[in-house]
C-alpha cells in the first residue's frame, strides 16, 4: 500500500470568516414543482483530506500514464495535453480592473489552467518534472491575485462571470490536489490560503448571483462542492458543500425532468456538464458516496434526442452540440439502463462518443478558435478528456425502440439507431414544459434530419453570443419555429412546469406516431400528429380550435436551404456543406383557404455560422383549422410521389398517391375513398394489387376495409393493422383509456381489450 499523506492543519487562520449564507435568490414555488432530481442535502464529508484524490489516488498515477499507449484516441489526448501551450509558459501579468474585459477573463482562464496542465504533468517522471511543478506552483501562488474580488460578476458580461469562476475553481483545486504532496510549509500556507479565500468568497455570494436556480446558480455551486472535498479539513468545508448541494438542488430539481432533460437546452446541458462531471468524479472518489446514479437519467437523455450524425439538436437557447459522453462512459460500468437490454450504460456513453460527427465542430474550432465546450478560454478540455477516457470499454449501440417518448415531453422519432447513414431518419417533436430561463417559444415545433442533412430546424440559439439584441427579437420567438401562431403567438404554458399534453404514442411496424396538445394563452388549443411512416417520411397533421376567429400562422422552416415551389408543394434543397450532403426535402402542405406566404429567417447550427434562410407561412383566419403536411427527404427528385386531393374542405382532407391514401377528418362523420372508410381524425390507409394491406389511424372507433375486414371500438383508439403475408392480422394498439373492440375478418370475429400500449394478432 502507498503512504497517503494526511494532510495536517499546517495553515494558520486566513482571514476570511466564514459567511452566513445570503439567500438573496428568493426561489418561488413553481422551482420546487417540476420532475428532477438532487443529491441528498445530509452531505457525505471525506473521512480524512488526502491527496491526491479529487480524480485518483496515488496509486492510479501509473495506469494514467500507461493510458496514453492504450488506442489513438487516448494518444491524441495524451498529445494535446502534452505539447500543450500552457506547459512552462510564462504567466501573464495580473490584470487591473481597467483592463479589457477579455484580458481580465483570459488571464484567469489561463492562470488556473497552467496550474492544472504543469500540476498533472508534474506527476510523471519526465525530464521536466520539475519544472512542471516549479510552474504549477507559480501559478496556485499567485491565487486570485488582480481583480477577481474587487469585480461584480452579476454585471452583464462580467470579466469575472460565476460561471467561469466555477470552472477556475475546480481547475486549481485539481492543481492543488496534484502538488500538495510536495510543497513547503510556506507554499503549502499561501496556496491553501488562496483557495479557502476563493471557496469563502464563492459560499457567501453563491445564492446572490442568479435570479433563478439556473447555470448562474450551479455552475459555480458544482465548482465550490469541488472546493469543500478538496479542502476537507476546514472546519467550513462542511458548511460549503452544504451550500455547494443545496444550491445546485435547486437547479438540477426545476430545470432537468426526472427523464434528463435539461430545460435550458443543449448548450447550457453542456455547459454545466464542465462543472458537474468534476464535481460528481470528485465526490465519488473523495468519499463513501456514489452521486452517478442520481444523475444517471442526465447522462441518458442525451443518447435519446441525439440526431443521425450524434448531435443534440439547437432547441431552446442553444448551437447543436455533441454530447461529451466519453467523460462519463466509465463512470456507469455496473449500471443497467432502459436503453439496453443487457449491456451497461457505460458501454452505450462510449459507442455515442465513437458515433458522433466532430467534423463541424473542429472545423469551427479551426475558423473561429471556439470548440464546443461554450468555455473555451477556460475548461481544460484535453486534460479532462485525458483523465476520464476508458480505452477499454466496449462500445455498444442502444438495442431498444429507436424511437423514444420522454416523459418531459420531447419525443424522438427514429429509423434505427444507426449512425452516417443516408437512410437514418429522424425528427425531435417538441414540447417541454417552459423555464425562466433560456426558454424559446417553440411548443409542438420539429426539427428533422434525413440524408444525413439537417433539414427543418429550430432557428437556434444566437448568431455569436448571448448578448446581441437578435436573440431577444427573433432567434427565440415564435416564428423561427415551425410552431403554429394564433395572432402571433405560439402555444404556451398556462400552468408553471405542467408542459403540453402527450397521447396517443405509438410504435408499430413501419409506423410510429404521437399526439402533442398545447394551449394558447389567449384560449383555445394546438394538437399537432406526427407520424414516421414506412421508416422513410412523415405526415403532420394540426387541428387548431380557437374560442373565436384569429389569425393562425402555421410556420415552417426548412434549415439552410433554397426553397421552390408553390402553395401546396414546397421542395427544399440543400448543398453540401459542413452539416452534410446535398438532398431535398419534398413537402406537401394540404389544407383549406390557407394563403402562403415566402419570408427569410436567420438561422444558426454552430457559434458565428449564421445566415438568412427561406421559410413559409400558410395562414388563415379562422375558429378552427385542420392542415396536414407530408415530408419526405430524398436524395434526389427522381423519385418523388405525386399527392391527388380526393377531398378538401375546412373539415376533411385526403390525398392519394398510388394506392395509398392520408386522411385527416374533424367533421365527426365517418368517411371513405374507393372501399375503405373510418372515422379516424388521421389515417394512412395502403393497398396492394392484392387488396387492403395496412392502416394506421390515430383516434379511430371505426374501420371497415371493404373487403371484410372491419373495426369497431368504444372509445377512440391508435391503431396499426397489418395484414400479413401469413394471412395473420397484427394489430399494435395504443389506448389512452381503457377501451374495447370488435374485430371481424370474414364470418370470424375476435373481441379484444384495448389498454395502453400493446398488439394483438389475429389468426
Ligand atoms: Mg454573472
Ligand atoms: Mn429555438
Ligand atoms: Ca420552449
Amino acid at each position: 500500500m502507498l503512504a497517503k499523506r494526511l494532510i495536517l492543519s499546517v495553515v494558520t487562520v486566513v482571514s476570511v470568516a466564514v459567511a452566513p449564507l445570503s439567500h438573496a435568490l428568493k426561489l418561488k414555488p413553481y422551482h420546487s414543482s417540476y420532475t428532477g432530481f438532487e443529491l441528498p442535502e445530509d452531505v457525505t464529508m471525506p473521512e480524512i483530506e488526502i491527496h491526491p484524490s479529487l480524480w485518483f489516488d496515488e496509486s492510479e498515477i501509473e495506469g494514467l500514464w500507461q493510458k496514453k499507449d492504450r488506442d489513438g484516441i487516448a494518444a491524441q489526448f495524451w498529445n494535446e495535453v502534452s505539447t500543450n501551450e500552457f506547459l512552462l509558459t510564462d504567466l501573464p501579468p495580473i490584470p487591473r480592473a481597467e483592463d479589457e474585459k477579455s484580458v481580465i477573463h483570459k488571464y484567469y482562464g489561463t492562470l488556473t489552467q497552467a496550474a492544472m496542465y504543469n500540476a498533472f504533468m508534474s506527476l510523471f517522471d519526465t525530464p521536466r518534472k520539475q519544472a512542471y511543478l516549479d510552474c504549477a506552483v507559480q501559478a496556485l501562488q499567485r491565487g486570485y491575485a488582480g481583480p477577481l474580488y474587487e469585480l461584480d460578476p452579476i454585471v452583464k458580461g462580467s470579466a469575472v462571470d460565476e460561471i467561469y469562476q466555477g470552472i477556475w475553481a475546480q481547475s486549481f483545486a485539481s492543481a492543488y490536489d496534484w502538488v500538495q504532496s510536495r510543497l513547503s510549509v510556506e507554499q503549502e500556507e499561501t496556496i491553501r490560503g488562496h483557495l479557502i479565500k476563493h471557496a469563502s468568497y464563492m459560499n457567501e455570494h453563491l445564492f446572490s448571483w442568479a435570479s433563478s436556480p439556473h447555470n448562474h446558480l450551479s455552475k459555480p455551486g458544482w465548482g465550490l462542492g469541488t472546493m469543500a472535498l478538496l479542502l476537507s479539513n476546514e472546519p467550513a468545508a462542511k458548511t460549503w458543500l452544504k451550500t455547494a448541494i443545496e444550491g445546485t438542488n435547486a437547479n438540477t430539481r426545476y430545470f432537468f425532468g426526472s427523464d434528463g432533460t435539461y430545460r435550458e437546452g443543449s448548450h447550457y446541458y453542456m455547459f454545466s456538464m464542465l462543472n458537474f462531471l468534476p464535481f460528481l468524479y470528485h465526490y465519488r472518489n473523495t468519499t463513501d458516496y456514489d452521486p452517478f446514479p442520481v444523475f444517471q437519467p442526465a447522462f441518458e437523455w442525451p443518447l435519446r434526442i441525439r440526431n443521425g450524425k450524434g448531435w443534440m439538436p439547437n432547441q431552446e437557447d442553444s448551437f447543436i452540440r455533441p454530447f461529451a459522453s466519453h467523460l462519463v462512459a466509465a463512470a456507469f460500468m455496473d449500471s443497467p439502463t432502459e436503453l439496453h437490454s443487457s449491456a451497461p450504460l457505460g458501454r452505450l456513453l462510449h459507442w455515442n462518443f465513437l458515433n458522433t460527427d466532430l467534423d463541424p465542430f473542429h472545423a469551427s474550432k479551426q475558423r473561429t478558435g471556439f470548440n464546443y465546450t461554450g468555455a473555451t478560454w477556460d475548461y481544460p478540455k484535453p486534460l479532462i478528456e485525458y483523465l476520464t477516457y476508458d480505452p477499454r470499454i466496449d462500445p455498444i449501440a442502444p438495442n431498444v425502440e429507436p424511437t423514444q417518448f420522454l416523459e418531459s415531453g420531447q419525443t424522438a422519432f427514429r429509423s434505427d439507431w444507426s449512425t452516417g447513414e443516408q437512410k437514418h431518419l429522424f425528427l425531435l417533436f417538441q414540447g417541454v414544459a417552459e423555464a425562466d430561463n433560456h426558454q424559446h417559444y417553440d411548443h409542438l415545433s420539429f426539427s428533422l434530419f434525413a440524408e444525413n442533412q439537417m433539414m427543418s430546424s429550430d432557428g437556434g440559439y444566437t448568431r455569436k453570443s448571448y448578448g446581441e439584441a437578435m436573440r431577444k427579437e427573433w432567434y427565440l420567438t415564435a416564428e423561427a419555429h415551425n410552431v403554429v401562431m394564433v395572432d402571433g403567438h405560439a402555444p404556451q404554458d398556462i400552468v408553471p412546469g405542467v408542459g403540453p399534453y402527450s397521447s396517443d404514442r405509438i410504435v408499430a411496424p413501419g409506423f410510429a406516431s404521437e399526439k402533442k396538445t398545447a394551449v394558447y394563452q389567449e384560449g383555445g388549443t394546438h394538437s399537432r400528429i406526427v407520424s414516421m411512416i414506412e421508416n422513410d417520411r412523415f405526415a403532420i397533421v394540426d387541428v387548431i380550435e380557437l374560442p373565436a376567429e384569429r389569425t393562425v400562422d402555421i410556420v415552417m422552416h426548412g434549415g439552410r436551404a433554397r426553397l421552390e415551389g408553390d402553395k401546396v408543394r414546397s421542395v427544399w434543397y440543400y448543398e453540401a456543406d459542413t452539416y452534410g450532403p446535398e438532398c431535398l426535402m419534398d413537402q406537401w402542405f394540404l389544407g383549406k383557404g390557407y394563403s402562403r406566404r415566402v419570408k427569410e429567417g436567420e438561422l444558426t447550427y454552430i457559434k458565428g455560422d449564421y445566415g438568412a434562410y427561406p421559410y413559409f407561412v400558410q395562414s388563415k383566419k379562422t375558429d378552427r383549422a385542420l392542415a396536414m403536411h407530408l415530408l419526405e427527404p430524398r436524395e434526389t427528385m427522381t423519385d418523388g410521389r405525386s399527392y391527388e386531393f380526393l377531398r378538401k374542405s375546412n373539415e376533411t382532407i385526403v390525398v392519394q398517391a398510388e394506392n395509398q391514401w392520408h386522411l385527416c377528418n374533424i367533421s365527426g362523420k365517418s368517411v371513405g375513398e374507393g372501399s375503405w372508410e373510418t372515422d379516424a381524425l388521421y389515417a394512412h390507409v395502403s393497398f396492394a394489387e392484392s387488396g387492403f394491406r395496412k392502416v394506421a389511424m390515430i383516434d379511430a372507433t371505426t374501420f371497415d376495409s371493404g373487403e371484410g375486414l372491419e373495426i369497431f371500438l368504444n372509445a377512440p383508439c391508435t391503431l396499426s393493422v397489418e395484414l400479413l403475408d401469413t394471412d395473420e392480422l397484427r394489430i399494435d394498439f395504443s389506448a389512452d383509456i381503457d377501451a374495447q373492440g370488435v374485430i371481424r375478418r370474414g364470418d370470424r370475429e375476435q373481441r379484444l381489450n384495448f389498454r395502453g400500449r400493446g398488439a394483438h394478432t389475429l389468426k
